[in-house]
């Protein structure tokens, strides 16, 4: 936090090494052997850095003096904000740097995305936690009952790895979509599956998008297909599970890639996913002199390099 704070020196009434007036942290923590309660002003003189005193600080503390635009008068320092345009603390901005923006696990950065709707982001969730009621989780609970799959022709004990992986409409649903894209990858468990296709070399940010998403689609789908089944005696075959698979990438694509024509069945879709390439372009940058009688003010210090 204290990276944030920086003061704006005036009188040099702060803590030499432990307020941050230099941009570089409480200079204490780097120098701790020659940190002492000084003030700054024990290093002014006249209203300016005082050169002789500054020699007996590390090279990278005297640097920063130097290259700082302080003006010494009689106004108090003034603590800066560094996450805020205005200088003020302000807890909003504050939240922002404390919050965790990224997920914790790489498995979680795959399904937590802008562009993978929250709803199935919250489903893999409880997936690869283990969440989802099926019979083998509500076991845990000492939810005892008679266990029957309803994926398969002959009933099964219900897990999550049949339902989602090993069972026959799992089975197939991920063979059709695997023999397509001419994957030779195999796992065994819903979780090491969905790592190896997101993980796969493919080429093309389409089919990049088109690999992570399209596990969570088809995971997603056997699991309507298992609710509708149990829930609402309806069996869907499997044609109809890739059937809705395929239609829900078609108006994901249709969202997210609006260039791209998505009529058609799903190898017209694959092949038009397929070719999409990013157009590259190349710009050459540099640095320019102003024109005569201009000026330009480099903040970034990359005048001095
Ligand atoms: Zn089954």
């Amino acid at each position: 936090m204290e990276h944030w704070l920086l003061w704006d020196l005036s009188r040099g009434e702060v803590a030499f090494w432990w307020d941050n007036w230099s941009g570089l942290g409480p200079l204490a923590w780097r120098f701790p052997e020659e940190a002492s309660d000084a003030r700054a002003t024990a290093f002014l003189r006249e209203g300016r850095w005082d050169y002789s005193a500054l020699a007996s600080v590390p090279a990278v503390v005297r640097d920063a003096a130097q290259g700082s635009f302080f003006c010494f008068r009689l106004d108090p320092d003034t603590l800066v904000w560094l996450r805020d345009p205005s200088g003020v603390f302000s807890i909003r901005s504050t939240y922002q740097l404390v919050r965790l923006a990224r997920a914790r696990s790489w498995v979680f950065s795959f399904f937590w995305h802008s562009f993978i709707p929250r709803k199935l982001s919250f489903f893999m969730l409880r997936l690869v936690n283990g969440q989802l009621p099926m019979d083998d989780v509500l076991e845990k609970f000492q939810i005892h009952g008679p266990s029957k799959c309803h994926c398969c022709v002959l009933g099964q004990l219900e897990t999550m790895e049949h339902v989602f992986l090993t069972g026959q409409l799992a089975s197939a649903t991920w063979a059709f979509f695997k023999h397509s894209l001419e994957l030779s990858t195999s796992a065994a468990t819903v979780r090491s599956r969905c790592a190896t296709w997101w993980l796969l070399p493919v080429k093309g940010k389409v089919i990049r998008w088109l690999m992570r998403i399209l596990p969570i689609l088809i995971l997603w789908f056997l699991w309507r297909a298992r609710n509708m089944s149990r829930f609402e005696g309806r069996k869907i075959c499997g044609s109809q599970v890739r059937a809705l698979i395929v239609h829900e990438v078609r108006m994901l694509v249709r969202a997210h890639f609006p260039g791209i024509t998505v009529l058609g069945q799903w190898d017209e879709l694959l092949k038009a996913l397929s070719v999409v390439r990013r157009a590259l372009t190349a710009t050459a940058v540099r640095w320019a002199f102003p024109p005569t009688g201009c000026f330009k003010l480099n903040t970034d210090g990359c005048a001095t390099e």
